[in-house]
Formats: C-alpha cells, sequence, structure tokens
C-alpha cells in the first residue's frame, strides 16, 4: 500500500542521512531532513493556451517551506538535490503531493492537467516509468491528466531513458516532454528519437523575442516541432508582447509571470474557482 511506500522511503531517507559523510553530503542532512518531513511541497504555475488565454494545465514546482514560514531557494536546494542522488526522493514526494491535489481539484475541473518534473537521475532508475505510473494509481488520478517533464542539464547517462520507456510511459497514458528545449543536452536529433509529445522552449528564449526582428530561433524550434507533431510551450513569458509573438511563431502554450507566479495549493484552488466552473481564462 502506499504507507508502506512511504514508510519505506521514510527508513531509507533515515538510512542515507546517517551514512552522510564529507562536506557537501553533510550539507544535504537538512534537506534528507526536510524531505522525510514533508517540507518539500508543489507550488503551482498555471500554463495557459496561447489561442485562448485559458488555464488548461499546471506545473508542480517544488518549494522548501521552513516550519517557520521561510522559503528555501530551488535555485540553490534543486541543484544540491541533483549532486547527491536525493533529487529521486525530491521529485517522488512533490509528485505523490501533485498528483493527489489535482486529483482533487479534478473533480470540479475534469480538464485540468499537471505536468511534474523528473530528473535525469530519477530516469536512471530502471522502473521509473512503474514508480510514476504506480503513483498515479494511488492518488486515483487519471494517467492522461499527467505530462513528465524530462529536465536535466545533464544527458541522462543509465538505461532509464530510452525510446521503449518513453514510449511505455506513453503506453500508460502520460504525455512526456522536453524541459528547457534548446539550452538543455537534448538536441534537434533527440526529437527525433525520442517518440515525445512536446517540448518546453526554455525561458532564457522568451527574454529575447522581439528583440530580433525575426525571431529565428524561436520559428526554428517551433517549426521543427509542428513537422514532427509535437506541441510547443514557451516558458518564461513575462510580458503581452512575448505572449502575442510566442503565438504568431507557432507556440500553443505559454507559462510565466504574465499570468501568474507559481502558487502554494490554497493560493491556486482559490483561482480555479469561477462561477461556470470551467478554467479560469487569465488573459
Ligand atoms: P523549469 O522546470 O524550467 O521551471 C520553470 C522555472 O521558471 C521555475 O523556476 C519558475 O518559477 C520559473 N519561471 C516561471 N515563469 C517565469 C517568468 O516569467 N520569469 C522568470 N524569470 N522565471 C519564471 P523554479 O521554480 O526556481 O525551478 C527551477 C528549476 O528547478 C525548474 O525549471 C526545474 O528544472 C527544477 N525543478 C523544480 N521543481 C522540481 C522538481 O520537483 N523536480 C525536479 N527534478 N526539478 C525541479
Ligand atoms: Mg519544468
Ligand atoms: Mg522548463
Ligand atoms: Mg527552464
Amino acid at each position: 500500500t502506499d504507507f508502506a511506500a512511504v514508510a519505506a522511503d521514510q527508513l531509507d531517507l533515515t538510512r542515507r542521512a546517517n551514512n552522510l559523510q564529507g562536506p557537501s553530503e553533510r550539507g544535504s542532512a537538512a534537506l534528507v531532513r526536510a524531505i522525510g518531513h514533508g517540507e518539500i511541497v508543489p507550488w503551482y504555475q498555471p500554463i495557459v493556451e496561447l489561442r485562448t488565454g485559458r488555464m488548461t494545465g499546471l506545473e508542480a514546482l517544488a518549494r522548501w517551506e521552513h516550519p517557520s514560514g521561510a522559503l528555501d531557494d530551488p535555485g540553490v536546494f534543486i541543484p544540491l538535490a541533483e549532486r547527491t542522488n536525493l533529487i529521486v526522493d525530491l521529485d517522488r514526494a512533490v509528485m505523490r503531493r501533485a498528483f493527489l491535489d489535482v486529483s482533487r481539484w479534478r473533480t470540479r475541473h475534469p480538464g485540468l492537467r499537471v505536468s511534474v518534473n523528473l530528473s535525469g537521475r530519477h530516469l536512471d532508475q530502471e522502473d521509473w516509468v512503474d514508480q510514476v505510473r504506480r503513483a498515479a494509481a494511488t492518488a486515483e488520478l487519471d494517467p492522461s491528466a499527467v505530462t513528465l517533464e524530462l529536465t536535466e542539464t545533464v544527458r541522462p547517462s543509465g538505461p532509464g531513458l530510452t525510446a521503449d520507456t518513453v514510449e511505455e510511459a506513453r503506453d500508460v497514458g502520460f504525455q512526456v516532454w522536453f524541459d528547457d528545449f534548446g539550452t538543455g543536452w537534448a538536441s534537434l536529433q533527440e526529437l527525433v528519437t525520442y517518440p515525445l509529445d512536446g517540448i518546453k522552449i526554455d525561458r532564457s528564449f522568451a527574454a529575447q523575442l522581439g528583440r530580433h526582428v525575426d525571431n529565428t530561433v524561436v520559428r526554428a524550434m517551433s517549426t521543427a516541432a509542428a513537422e514532427l507533431g509535437l506541441k510547443v510551450t514557451m516558458e518564461g513569458v513575462e510580458t503581452r508582447e512575448q505572449a502575442v509573438i510566442a503565438r504568431e511563431l507557432g507556440c500553443d502554450y505559454g507559462q510565466g509571470y504574465l499570468w501568474s507566479r507559481p502558487l502554494p495549493a490554497a493560493r491556486l484552488e482559490a483561482l480555479l474557482v469561477t462561477e461556470d466552473g470551467e478554467l479560469p481564462v487569465l488573459g
């Protein structure tokens, strides 16, 4: 059962905390405790359909909420988790919580989707597809509501990420997207190698939209994606102008401060409440 799984994880974490040696590992002891104590929680950032401005999904982003109320910088603790392999436990903790929240929200908003980030290290676990499948089943969340964002600046080295495992994930019903496209390890070649559903163009490209008259790079990425039958999300959209250009260049979805910052579950829930029960139009 899920409780047994949680208890086993807890034991595993405790064992790992006790075995920590060396300065960088000692530095991560606090993070081990935080994961074990449920202090790493998802915040949610809306993903918007550019054509309509309607929220269609959420990305779950890890936040470290200290009991004091203080927030730790994800730009610091996520790289730390990546270096120490704790990212696998962190991904799992965020995913479990996010699946439970979204499963609950979908009773009123059956169209709502959720995207979770999986690091390359997570994908090195040979049974990663089954792990995610079980987390969705436990939360009674339809796998077709889930998008897996394959993050990572380093190319996954293990056996976990192959065309076959991506296919397996899609057979379960998950969508599989490449995150931070254009800056990470994945090249155009990888778009052909793996049977993906979409790409998220890295936010560094959003900042350039409108600065170069022809927006060559983003146009090239979205054209290639379209030819391969992939959907495109532009992340890091901060201005109306960027949203308009992204749409003109063929991007399907947008995500960024223009519409909303990542929000804690309770605030996201408040945003979801609309008079007609539809997903809200954010503009
Ligand atoms: P990402 O998956 O590309 O997530 C988007 C990041 O861009 C988030 O940063 C988000 O807060 C930020 N962002 C969104 N809109 C805007 C905008 O308009 N302007 C700017 N300047 N930034 C924007 P965050 O939350 O700090 O996360 C950073 C990265 O950490 C994520 O990038 C993702 O790669 C990783 N990450 C976050 N949560 C998890 C997790 O649970 N597991 C794993 N493996 N990685 C995670
Ligand atoms: Mg992401
Ligand atoms: Mg991204
Ligand atoms: Mg990014």
